[in-house]
């Protein structure tokens, strides 16, 4: 397939390059030419901005059933939690996978080629594992495929539900690390599918299991994601308990490395960041959720300054807007420093694109380069949002001004999944009514 690009950004911190001919050779990129002034015949034509396509790191996505459900609820993260735990208690595979189907479905619609999903309900509703222990994650499996994206599915060791467990958490659990570790080498693999590991939270995995899951991902060059210290009441939990932080004990179970992702890091210390940084880590902020949940503002610029990569995910699914997640890095940390101009547009961008293909180990993904996944987005410059901001700005305008509704074409390994605003193989709309009715009654 060969694109012809009006505007198209290549990475770097210069402006977008104009005329931009990318060439496709299957789901690779074949080679990128700029400076063609006119789309030559038989090119596919992109107009507006394109952009490698939006790597999603950190997703629930059957928590989209809970947007708009929640809000009136006064309380903190613990009593939406309630909330979450009573709709993955009403989940089957049918309904998992429908959810799941729609809700990628609507992040294809915002830009979004690669989601990883954080998936941990595993069992049937009394805690019995399935006769498929995996019909679940093969669920997500399948939503991803029939949605048109590529997924890493992150499958999550969940041991224990702390002190007080809720009886839903039985839905999570294996019997152990060597359990989950066997359960899940028998998920499903493909050309756009692959499989990493997760420590759900120090919370839900003792420090000797943690180490089981990090030496299997270790094993299989896979990555490996943990949420860290979202509350400071998951801190002191495990200060008390263990007497480190999250960080610190996954430190100490080897689970560092340059294939690790801290899921949040709200509330991390000086040294948490200092072991990060030395391991070559990812930190995965999820702005709108940690908003929306009341966590704090993620610390993007110590985290950034100390040089670890960043990414972003949209976690609970309040709303799929990646490129307020992108401007929100900067735009929450201006109100807490007062300060202005803590990130360029290029580095929120990387955040979104190729620093969530890293985390979710597609390392050739996330940018328009020869030898790069086929994986784009293409911006309407000309809607109400973005019209009338110079070519040389745009970047910057569609991060600190764009909106999921702006994305207008979207290419997965070479092949249209969004066409004109339209998703090419699903009803959106249709999908998410009837899956989330299904849900929730
Ligand atoms: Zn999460």
């Amino acid at each position: 397939m060969l694109l012809w690009c009006e505007l198209a950004w290549l990475g770097d911190e210069d402006p977008p390059a104009g005329g931009v001919l990318i060439e496709c050779d299957g789901e690779r990129i074949w080679s990128v030419d700029h400076g063609v002034a006119q789309a030559p015949t038989g090119a596919e034509v992109l107009h507006g901005l394109v952009i490698p396509g939006i790597a999603n790191a950190h997703s629930h996505a059957f928590q989209r059933a809970l947007r708009g459900r929640t809000h009136a609820t006064t309380g903190s993260f613990w009593t939406w939690r309630r909330q979450m735990y009573e709709l993955a208690g009403r989940l089957d595979p049918d309904s998992m996978l429908a959810l799941t189907r729609a809700c990628f479905a609507e992040m294809a619609l915002a830009g979004v080629t690669l989601v990883g999903e954080f998936h941990y309900v595993h069992r049937a509703p009394d805690g019995v594992p399935y006769e498929d222990p995996n019909a679940m994650g093969e669920a997500v499996i399948v939503a991803a495929s029939e949605a048109g994206v590529r997924l890493t599915l992150l499958d999550a060791c969940y041991l224990h539900g702390g002190i007080d467990p809720d009886p839903v958490q039985r839905r999570f659990f294996d019997p152990g690390a060597e359990a989950w570790a066997a359960r899940v080498e028998a998920l499903s693999r493909g050309s756009l599918v692959r499989i990493g590991a997760a420590i759900h939270s120090m919370r839900a995995v003792h420090p000797e299991s943690a180490a089981v899951v990090a030496r299997w991902a270790e094993s299989r060059s896979a990555p490996l994601h943990a949420h860290v210290s979202e509350q400071p009441a998951e801190n002191e939990a495990c200060r008390d308990v263990y007497g480190a932080t999250p960080t610190a004990l996954l430190h100490f179970d080897g689970a560092l490395s340059e294939r690790f992702t801290a899921i949040h890091a709200t509330h991390i210390t000086d040294e948490d960041i200092r072991l990060l940084a030395e391991a070559g880590a990812c930190c995965c902020l999820c702005p709108t959720t940690e908003r929306d949940l009341a966590d704090g503002i993620g610390p993007a610029t110590r985290l950034r300054d100390a040089g670890c990569r960043l990414a972003l995910g949209s976690d609970s699914n309040a709303v799929i807007e990646p490129f307020e997640e992108s401007r929100a890095l900067e735009l929450d940390e201006r109100l807490a420093s007062g300060s202005r101009g803590l990130f360029t547009g290029s580095e929120l961008l990387r955040a979104a694109t190729a620093g969530g293909y890293e985390s979710l180990g597609w390392p050739s993904g996330g940018v328009i380069r020869e030898g790069a996944l086929a994986d784009l987005a293409a911006i309407d410059t000309d809607g109400v949002r973005l019209v009338g901001i110079p070519p040389g700005q745009l970047l910057d305008g569609a991060v600190f001004a764009g909106a999921a509704a702006d994305v207008r074409d979207v290419i997965v390994a070479g092949e249209f999944v969004v066409r004109d605003r339209t998703h090419l193989k699903l009803d959106v709309a249709r999908e998410l009514a009837d899956s989330i009715a299904a849900v929730t009654g």
